[in-house]
């Protein structure tokens, strides 16, 4: 057993993997020879898992997961780095035998000095990043025996006083975060709504934009009938549930705008320093339904208008008076780089480098958000007409408004006008490295590498640099297996 790798994907199994922050996309295979539909099913692809990125780093809930999952690697790093030899020693044989070093069921394992708080925090982080994601990350146990409210409470809080004064703003060292009322998970009768599936209800509907455009006008009517298959299924849970909830069908730009507001709580030292946040504030599933049934006694013009900025900051702004809830609106400066190449070349822990590329496009996306809030509330949107010519001209500088690194059959790809082959790989080395911190201390057998590109281990040369850069960075004695 290896441990998740959270991904956003669509149908024909491309991915933005999130453990590693790289698109998997393969050109397409269609039963057609229709040009037209492969290249239109190719885009669709695309839109779809470009709109994941946008709306994941455009977004507070995105951040504040880029947050929780930095802390944790920081702390795996940390709590690594001081095992003593015979700690090393007992990691190395209960990985061996199929034992987790840190366990959600066998906790409290590790009774003696500072790995007994670390055990614990780390544990936290990890739980707190899954059930405000999608709970079935968790595998290992039972998602009810695990103290909820304090997962929240101090990763929340770790969190914060890693990135105080930097992503976050100053915190008092006095300062405990508390999540207030009761915290529940949001059941349906059709299953849980998750996180997760408001980013993939939204994907789906920007695909379905695509159908405005010149493009798919002459493209095999099936590439629709395909997208509304997808819908009727988990993917569409969120469209049914709010129309259940507003008492009408409701149109896709709504439900769009209606995620977005989910996806973008207010956070504790992110969008404020108020320390206590509500569970319905903080949690986006409920925000979701809160703000669907807010519709119930109320239309709004985006029913009516095409989308705009100004109509829909107007709804928004409604849906707040209506629903009692507030959208979060990052409050500290989340980067100080500017480029690509600083974000490879800035020293700093390796723990932290993917975050950082992370948190760059992250302000990127925040100011495009204040000054046309559609161009990712809608992101679909970006792809048609007048627009497409502003954000997908190749020459304009909106790298990060797409996922910045991609694997096409197995080969690594980056942006080679922002960065050089050493920097990219220098970058994908980085990532791989914190990306099997998790593995490390929760999972056991081999090393996994689904969410890194295949070729760099069918190569023995590579995948000697990266266990020479895992053991320089861990001092621990493991490694990946060529493929
Ligand atoms: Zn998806």
């Amino acid at each position: 057993m290896t441990v998740h790798s959270p991904r956003l994907q669509n149908s024909g199994g491309a991915e933005l993997n999130l453990r590693s922050q790289i698109l998997f996309q393969d050109p397409t295979r269609t039963r057609t020879s229709d040009l037209v539909t492969a290249v239109a099913s190719w885009h669709k692809t695309y839109v779809h898992e470009s709109s994941h990125w946008a709306r994941y780093h455009g977004s507070t809930v995105g951040i504040l997961l880029t947050l929780l999952r930095r802390t944790r690697d920081q702390l795996a790093a940390y709590t690594i780095s001081r095992l003593s030899r015979r700690q090393a020693g007992d990691l190395r044989e209960s990985r061996s035998s199929g034992r987790p070093f840190l366990s959600f069921k066998r906790y409290p394992q590790h009774t003696g000095g500072e790995l007994r708080y670390d055990e614990l925090d780390w544990l936290n982080l990890y739980y707190a990043y899954y059930v405000l994601l999608d709970p079935e990350g968790l595998t290992e146990f039972d998602a009810t025996t695990w103290d909820l409210r304090a997962a929240f409470d101090n990763s929340l809080e770790d969190a914060w006083r890693q990135s105080a004064g930097v992503e976050m703003v100053e915190r008092r060292d006095d300062t405990r975060v508390s999540v207030t009322g009761p915290l529940k998970l949001v059941h349906t009768p059709e299953g849980p709504l998750t996180t997760r599936t408001l980013f993939e209800c939204a994907a789906v509907i920007d695909e379905l934009f695509q159908f405005d455009g010149s493009l798919f006008r002459v493209a095999d009517p099936t590439l629709r009938e395909i997208l509304h298959e997808e819908m009727s299924g988990e993917y569409g849970l969120p469209w049914r549930l709010a129309s259940a909830l507003a008492g009408r069908n409701l149109g896709g730009s709504v439900v769009l705008a209606l995620i977005d507001f989910a996806l973008n709580p207010v956070v504790p030292g992110l969008t404020t320093a108020d320390p206590s946040v509500g569970w319905r504030e903080l949690y986006p599933p409920y925000r979701f339904a809160a703000a669907a049934k807010a519709m119930a006694d109320w239309e709004s013009d985006l029913e009516f208008q095409h989308p705009g900025h100004e109509v829909t900051v107007h709804f928004q702004r409604m849906l707040e008076k209506r629903s009692g809830l507030h959208m979060g609106r990052v409050a500290s400066r989340l980067s100080g780089l500017s480029t690509l190449r600083e974000a490879a070349t800035t020293p700093m822990h390796l723990a932290g480098r993917t975050s950082a590329v992370s948190f760059m496009c992250a302000s990127r996306l925040l100011d495009l958000r204040e000054e046309d809030v559609c161009a990712l509330s809608h992101y679909g949107l970006n792809f048609l007409d007048d627009r497409a010519i502003r954000f997908i001209d190749p020459d304009r500088d909106m790298w990060w408004l797409c996922p910045v690194f991609q694997v096409s059959q197995g080969e690594y790809r980056w942006p080679a006008k922002h960065v050089n082959i050493d920097e990219a790989t220098d970058l994908l080395l980085y990532t791989a490295v914190a990306s099997a911190y998790d593995d490390v201390l929760h999972g056991v057998g081999p090393l996994a590498f689904d969410h890194l590109p295949r070729s760099l281990f069918e190569d023995g040369g590579e995948v000697e640099a990266l266990n020479k850069a895992l053991k320089d960075s861990t001092g621990l004695d493991m490694g990946w297996h060529q493929a």
